[in-house]
C-alpha cells in the first residue's frame, strides 16, 4: 500500500447520523425538516431535470442574485457550494493561514477538516453550561469558528458579542457557522460587508427543507469571496446541480413558506421541551430545530438505544462530556408526539425493573 498518501493512516472521518433507506423510522437524528419541499420546489427541479444533458451554470448566478435580494448583501459577496460542508472545507483548506480555534462542544466535522487540510487546531473547552465564551479565544491565534446557535447544544451568543469580538480582533478572521440561525438565533450577515474579517456560514438544509439538495453558502466581503472562488473553480466548479439550484431559487421565492414553517418547528419545540422536563429531563431552551435534553437517571447511549428499538431514531455522541445527552431533532407534532410516548413508556417500564 506505498501508494497511499500518508495523511491517510491518520484520518478519522466524520460520521454522519444513521440514513436509514427504510420508512419505519421516527427520524429525529439528523436535524432536517420533518416537512417537504413544496409543489413549486419539486416543480422547478422537474423542469430543470429536462437540462441533465448540460452542464449547470458555474457562476450560480440566478441563484446567487436570488440569495443576495434576500439577505441584503451584494451577490459579489455570496459563495454558493454543495452543502455547507463543502464550503466549510474551503474555509478550512483556504483561511486559516495561521492555524484555527473552536470549541471542544460544537459541529464534528470542525476537527475532521482540520486534519484533513492539517490545519493545527485549538480545541477551547465551553463552560460548564456548555456556553461558548469569547473571552476564552483571546490568547488563541489564527481563525476562530464555531457554530452560533451551536450544536449540539442549541445555545446562541448575541450578535453584539460576535461582531465586538471580531472587531477587537482585526487580523484575525471569525467564521460563523449558521446552520440554524433562523430558528431563533441573530444573524451577522447584515455586518459582514463593513467588517472584513467576518465571514458567515449557511445552509438550506436544515430550515429550507433542501437537505437533500446539498446547497449551502458563505457571505463576506467580495475580497474573501474570491479567495474562496479560486478554491471551488480549481476542485469542482460544477459542484451544485441545475436541479439544486432551481430548488433553492423556488424556494427563496416562497418566504411566506418558508417564515410558516419556522413558526411551526418553533411552536413543536416548545411543546416538546415542556413534555421532556415533565419527564425528568433536564433540557434548556434552544435556538435551534433539535432539543438537547439529559436524564439524571438515565444513560444517555441506554436510552438512544431503546428509541432505536422502538423505531425512533435520534442521535447519540459518545464524547465524554456530552454522552448522557440526547440530541432531539424537532419532527412534526405528531412525531414529537410519539417520542414524548415512547420516552413514558421507557421510563415506566424502567421503574417496574427496579
Ligand atoms: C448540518 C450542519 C452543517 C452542514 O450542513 P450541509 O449544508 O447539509 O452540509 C454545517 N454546520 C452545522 C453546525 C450543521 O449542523
Amino acid at each position: 500500500m506505498g501508494f497511499l498518501a500518508p495523511i491517510l493512516s491518520e484520518l478519522a472521518p466524520y460520521v454522519p447520523g444513521e440514513q436509514p433507506q427504510t420508512h419505519d423510522f421516527i427520524k429525529l437524528n439528523t436535524n432536517e425538516s420533518p416537512y417537504p419541499p413544496t409543489e413549486a420546489v419539486v416543480t422547478a427541479a422537474t423542469y430543470a431535470a429536462r437540462q441533465l444533458h448540460l452542464y449547470p451554470d458555474p457562476t450560480c448566478s440566478l441563484l446567487r442574485r436570488t440569495l443576495a435580494q434576500q439577505l441584503k448583501v451584494p451577490m459579489s459577496s455570496i459563495l454558493v457550494g454543495n452543502g455547507s460542508d463543502e464550503v466549510l472545507a474551503f474555509c478550512f483548506q483556504g483561511l486559516m493561514g495561521q492555524g484555527v480555534s473552536f470549541p471542544d462542544i460544537t459541529y464534528g466535522f470542525y476537527p475532521v477538516f482540520a486534519q484533513l487540510y492539517q490545519v493545527p487546531a485549538q480545541v477551547i473547552p465551553v463552560t460548564d453550561t456548555f456556553a461558548i465564551d469569547l473571552a476564552d479565544y483571546q490568547d488563541a491565534t489564527g481563525t476562530v469558528i464555531f457554530a452560533n446557535p451551536n450544536a449540539p447544544t442549541g445555545q446562541a451568543l448575541s450578535a453584539d458579542r460576535i461582531l465586538a469580538f471580531a472587531q477587537g480582533n482585526p487580523d484575525r478572521l471569525v467564521i460563523v457557522d449558521e446552520a440554524y440561525v433562523e430558528f431563533g438565533g441573530e444573524s451577522l450577515v447584515p455586518y459582514v460587508t463593513q467588517q472584513e474579517n467576518l465571514l458567515v456560514v449557511g445552509t438550506f438544509s436544515k430550515s429550507w427543507q433542501l437537505a437533500g439538495g446539498r446547497l449551502g453558502y458563505a457571505v463576506g466581503s467580495e475580497k474573501l469571496i474570491n479567495e474562496l472562488n479560486k478554491l471551488k473553480f480549481s476542485f469542482n466548479p460544477y459542484s451544485i446541480n441545475g436541479m439544486t439550484m432551481a430548488a433553492g431559487i423556488a424556494a427563496l421565492q416562497q418566504p411566506q413558506d418558508h417564515q410558516e414553517k419556522l413558526v411551526a418547528v418553533m411552536a413543536t419545540r416548545r411543546w416538546t421541551l415542556t413534555k421532556l422536563q415533565e419527564l425528568g429531563f433536564e433540557v434548556t431552551d434552544s435556538q435551534t430545530n433539535f432539543l438537547f435534553p439529559r436524564h439524571p437517571d438515565i444513560r444517555g447511549e441506554w436510552l438512544y438505544q431503546q428509541l432505536k428499538d422502538r423505531k425512533i431514531l435520534v442521535r447519540w455522541f459518545s464524547q465524554q462530556r456530552i454522552k448522557e445527552h440526547l440530541r432531539i431533532t424537532i419532527g412534526t407534532p405528531e412525531e414529537m408526539q410519539l417520542l414524548i410516548q415512547a420516552l413514558t413508556d421507557i421510563i415506566h417500564e424502567k421503574r417496574e425493573m427496579i
